[in-house]
């Protein structure tokens, strides 16, 4: 692996277009800490008058576009270098910059809350400018009904750093404490198996190395059944629990308020999904064809159906197909992205020592939106391009049509533009390619997604909503409760010819995103969404894609269900779900096609 400093400017972010040098950070050190100091005059005169209210709001949004805007700098720095001690010490002044901000700007939403509507309306005559904070004033409002006293709001601040601790006992406990063993890999070799190199061996080629990645990991989660088993009820009680206190009906009632969605748009996804369970279960048997197994077992799962693609694209290759891909948004959409990543130096393209895996795009409203690469030559790697681009576009749209604090799209929304390119590129590639394999592989890739996106995290959602109803009835929930549901469920949603193996019951105890309630289901709503946006997209061309780039101008401005609507996509209709469930059905119809074409 390289050096960082080996490698050519032009492929890493250059951050003195953030700050221009230290004294300029300084500056914004001292210019929040100044405001921050300040901030206690508020208190007083907040809600005495429009003015005091405009002025309160100027103040705080003005100190968390100030800490963004550090934080940013200093973790793009730290990221891309992560021994950089200087890096690392930025971080560490940024969190406590940060930390000091929140206890100074506690008052805000809690005296937001003693507002009447009347008030707030004849302020925002009297006081217009206030007008651009009505989003954020509006958000905390609806949440007056689930507040509690003061008191009571004190006391659950003070308890809030006990009540969240499940996750961060289950990861302590899964990836330090537990040993899972050692297996033979392809070579042979002895390996130390752990939870975070478990699904690359069961992506394995070799179906030995893969049962025993599987077996053996699940030993270990079986011997700790009881203590997950415990660590999962209680939190799913909390949830319940601190629901009820707010007043909420449910967790999943709580959940999806905040979210600004309803439990109804949830247990659609479940009841389409669920209709369309053949489409999956043809693909498993199409898996097991291809990998030539008599019988599928839950190890074969991840085995991937083509052996890795030789096409390679260097990474200006990757820019010119990722850009080929957008021309389909018009002019500002291509234009934008096109100097973002070939001239802004938006990218930080290669790995090197120290820096970190993965891919994602981050910035503020005072930044570019930047994006952070591994990259390494494969079809994945255009893909994953093709995925931040769509975040950081949406992130350009959002801002440049949005107040600041406004900009911010929800979680609900913010994976549907990255996914729209992802599936864009891949519908195009496989109209243009010509080599059976290359058509294959990203078949194989598309294939994978939806299994993963649309199909697991679906059943991911039915299980926490399961459970959680479980325990809002008073039943308990032990690890055999658990994993019984578990399995149920698993037979279900892989149908009758695969084999359960009876390890799978334990699978549970390996997803942290459990510990994030009603989190999940967003993956396979997003997925649907932007499936439903790439088929309009090349039915209806320009005259739908208007549509879509006013999608992206909306930003945190409303919800995430009436910005979809914007783009002509309700959510609330199961036809969008059906949507991705065909364009999955497709996808396993052309590889057949190819796949027997070929043999
Ligand atoms: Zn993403």
């Amino acid at each position: 692996m390289l050096e960082r400093k080996e490698i050519e400017a032009k492929y890493k972010w250059d951050l003195s277009a953030i700050y221009k040098d230290e004294a300029a950070v300084e500056e914004d050190f001292s210019l929040c800490e100044k405001l921050i100091s300040e901030f206690s005059r508020h208190e007083g005169e907040m809600l005495s008058s429009a003015e005091g209210l405009l002025s309160t709001m100027d103040d705080v949004t003005k100190i968390s576009a100030k800490i963004e805007k550090l934080w940013c700098y200093s973790y793009l720095a730290f990221v891309v270098d992560t021994k950089n001690n200087k890096a690392q010490g930025l971080v560490a002044r940024v969190r406590t910059l940060a930390a000091r901000a929140d206890s100074a700007t506690w008052f805000v939403s809690p005296y937001i809350l003693r507002l009447d509507g009347s008030t707030v309306s004849r302020w925002y005559e009297e006081q217009p400018r206030l007008k651009d904070y009505e989003r954020m004033i509006e958000k905390t409002l609806r949440e007056k009904p689930y507040t509690l006293s003061d008191e009571c709001e004190k006391l659950m601040a003070k308890l809030s750093d006990c009540i969240d601790s499940h996750e961060s006992i289950r990861g302590i406990f899964a990836n330090s404490d537990l040993q899972f063993g050692k297996i033979k890999d392809e070579n042979g070799k002895k390996v130390q198996l752990a939870d975070t190199n478990y699904v690359m061996y069961l992506m394995s080629g070799d179906r030995g190395v893969r049962r025993s990645a599987f077996q053996t990991l699940y030993k270990t989660y079986e011997q700790f059944a009881n203590t997950f088993g415990t660590l999962y009820s209680s939190y799913v009680k909390e949830q319940c629990t601190l629901a009820k206190m707010r007043g909420y009906k449910s967790s999943i009632v709580a959940s999806t308020f905040r979210d600004e969605v309803t439990p109804v748009i949830y247990n659609n996804l479940i009841k389409s999904v669920r209709r369309s369970l053949p489409t999956i279960y043809d693909y498993y048997e199409l898996k097991r064809e291809v990998l030539g197994v008599d019988r599928l077992h839950m190890y074969d799962l991840y085995a991937p159906l083509v052996s890795e693609c030789e096409r390679e694209y260097s990474y200006d290759e990757a820019v010119s197909e990722v850009l080929d891909m957008a021309k389909v948004f018009g002019d500002e959409y291509y234009d934008t992205l096109k100097s973002g990543l070939t001239e802004r130096g938006w990218v930080d393209v290669y790995p090197s020592v120290g820096k970190q895996g993965g891919a994602f795009s981050a910035g503020t409203p005072e930044t570019e939106p930047y994006i952070l690469l591994n990259y390494n030559g494969k079809f994945d790697d255009v893909s994953t391009l093709a995925h931040e681009a769509g975040h950081s576009m949406h992130s350009y749209f959002s801002r440049k049509n949005n107040l600041p604090h406004d900009s911010q799209y929800t979680i609900f929304v913010a994976e549907v533009a990255s996914t729209v390119n992802e599936l864009l590129l891949a519908h195009k590639k496989l109209s243009e390619c010509e080599s059976d394999n290359e058509r294959l592989s990203i078949l194989d890739g598309l294939m994978e997604t939806y299994k993963g996106t649309l199909y697991r995290q679906t059943m991911f959602a039915e299980f926490e909503r399961d459970m959680h109803a479980k325990a809002e009835r008073g039943e308990p929930l032990t690890a055999e409760v658990i994993s019984s549901h578990y399995k149920k469920l698993v037979c279900k949603y892989f149908g009758p010819k695969v084999v359960k193996d009876r390890q799978i019951a334990y699978e549970w105890m390996r997803i942290p995103h459990f510990y994030s309630a009603f989190y999940v289901y967003k993956y396979a709503t997003c997925i649907s969404a932007a499936s439903a946006i790439v088929k309009r997209i090349e039915t209806e061309g320009d005259a739908y894609v208007s549509k879509y780039i006013e999608f992206l101008k909306c930003g945190g401005k409303i919800s995430p269900l009436d910005s979809l609507k914007v783009a002509g996509i309700d959510m609330s209709d199961p036809e969008v779900i059906n949507g991705a469930i065909e364009d999955f059905a497709e996808a396993i119809r052309l590889f057949r096609e190819i796949y027997g074409k070929k043999r």
